[in-house]
């Protein structure tokens, strides 16, 4: 064979390997759109009318309503289907029959509902599916109802690796159909944005407040000690921390400029990140008399990683759970703490004091401010600016919130607590460290 025949030969190869390939890619385009129709072919006229879409944490809640007249239903869940109706997740749904339908509800705990770590990388369509007694089942799609538009959320830092997804609503034609319905479209990203955090480390004070102070020790700066180290050892890990002050602040930063553009509320909010943590140091009227660690969470939620934050911190420091017995003590060193009526009514009273419109408050909202206000709407945040001498929380209204804790390490003024956190802060942090690796990257490695 000489030389000109194999170039031929060759060209004639990669010729046809051309036309294959472009006859594959025509074919599976074909495939795709028609896998894409496929997902709408069975969904019913009905459609499920979507009244709350949080994010909070980790976590896509959904709450809505069905006009179903029917009364034979076994069960409710919401499917994320993609490629048609063979290939969904499924999440179990709570509903409950009221006069004008179903109503139906992701979770009653805010950090429980859609886990958006869970999802790979692919198109969800997300359909609310109805299980009848009679074996039947009829997928229903969402018309959003609320106030609020698409979100944009990047999953948390894992192996370097994060996902962005969209979570948006649309309308598509089917023949003469409309079907409005809600997708999360997940495709990978190299890394975060660079305003995009995975977890936020807020030391507690700082700047003109000082926090609980005993034998010559300040909460502010022991507080800020430890959360600069927790810091670091998360970024080993590979994670984005946000740290909301590091300790340059002036005394102008105060208890009243933490609803500023620059105190710890608006710069949590901006963060985009998944959990805060803020970390402070506990004090009693009478020294020594109480001591020990206390974790404080928002209401309404899983408290699973709470006890684990507090089991690991008395693990590791080697401390113990705290001997504070109070009405909103819920577990060994967890404690969910709202507002009581009698708070609601000195909250209103100063109000009307001070001639600003009283908050709105229930005896679900959280009483600590940065577990409340850094949850959006899924806490009940509420600081907005009518406050005459506090400034606004930007995302008070933000159906996107950060799940949030409180750290209370230990008790300043109890001599043991405060000899345990100064010779030993590296268990402390080793303590709440280790939860938070365990909570994000599983304890398997
Ligand atoms: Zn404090």
């Amino acid at each position: 064979m000489n030389t000109s025949k194999l170039l031929k030969l060759c060209v004639g190869l990669l010729t046809t390997l051309f036309i294959l390939l472009i006859i594959y890619s025509i074919c599976s385009y074909f495939i795709k759109i028609n896998n894409a129709k496929n997902v709408f072919d069975e969904i019913e006229n009905d459609e499920a009318s979507l009244s709350e879409y949080i994010v909070y944490g980790t976590h896509l809640n959904l709450k809505g309503s069905i006009n179903l007249s029917n009364e034979n239903i076994k069960n409710i869940t919401l499917c994320l289907n993609t490629k048609g109706t063979d290939n969904a997740k499924e999440v179990k749904l709570n509903y409950n029959k009221t006069a004008s339908g179903i109503e139906f509800y992701t979770s009653d705990l805010i950090n429980e509902g859609i886990d958006l770590e869970d999802l790979k990388i692919d198109m969800y369509y997300i359909f609310v599916k109805v299980e009848y007694l009679d074996g039947t089942n009829k997928l229903y799609s969402i018309k959003n109802n609320t106030e609020y538009d698409d979100i944009e959320y990047y999953s948390i830092t894992k192996n370097n690796k994060n996902n962005k997804m969209n979570i948006k609503f649309s309308v598509q034609n089917i023949e003469d159909r409309k079907i409005n319905y809600m997708f999360i479209d997940v495709s990978g990203v190299k890394k975060l944005p660079k305003d995009v955090y995975d977890i936020v480390i807020d030391p507690g004070h700082g700047g003109g407040d000082t926090g609980a102070e005993y034998g010559g020790y300040r909460e502010a700066d022991l507080a800020l000690k430890c959360a600069k180290q927790v810091k670091k050892e998360l970024e080993d890990l590979g994670f984005k921390v946000k740290i909301t002050r590091d300790g340059t602040e002036g005394d102008e930063y105060n208890t009243k400029t933490v609803y500023n553009e620059d105190g710890r509320v608006n710069v949590t909010g901006a963060s985009r990140a998944k959990y805060v943590f803020s970390i402070h140091l506990n004090s009693i009227d009478k020294p020594n008399s109480q001591s020990g660690v206390e974790i404080y969470a928002p209401t309404r939620m899983n408290l699973s990683f709470a006890k684990s934050l507090a089991g690991n911190i008395v693990k590791y420091a080697n401390t113990s759970y705290s001997d504070l017995d109070v009405i909103y003590k819920v577990d060994d060193g967890v404690y969910v703490r709202a507002f009581t009526e009698e708070g609601i009514k000195k909250s209103t009273n100063e109000a009307i004091k001070k001639g600003y419109e009283p908050y709105h408050i229930t005896e679900n909202t959280p009483y600590l401010y940065m577990l409340r206000e850094t949850g959006g709407i899924a806490t009940g945040a509420y600081v907005d600016g009518r406050r005459g001498g506090y400034g606004k929380n930007l995302y008070c209204n933000s159906n996107i919130g950060l799940e949030a804790y409180l750290i209370e390490m230990g008790y300043i003024n109890n001599n043991t607590d405060l000899d345990n956190m100064l010779n030993n802060q590296e268990g402390y942090v080793k303590g709440i460290v280790t939860a938070i690796k365990e909570k994000i990257l599983g304890d398997d490695d």
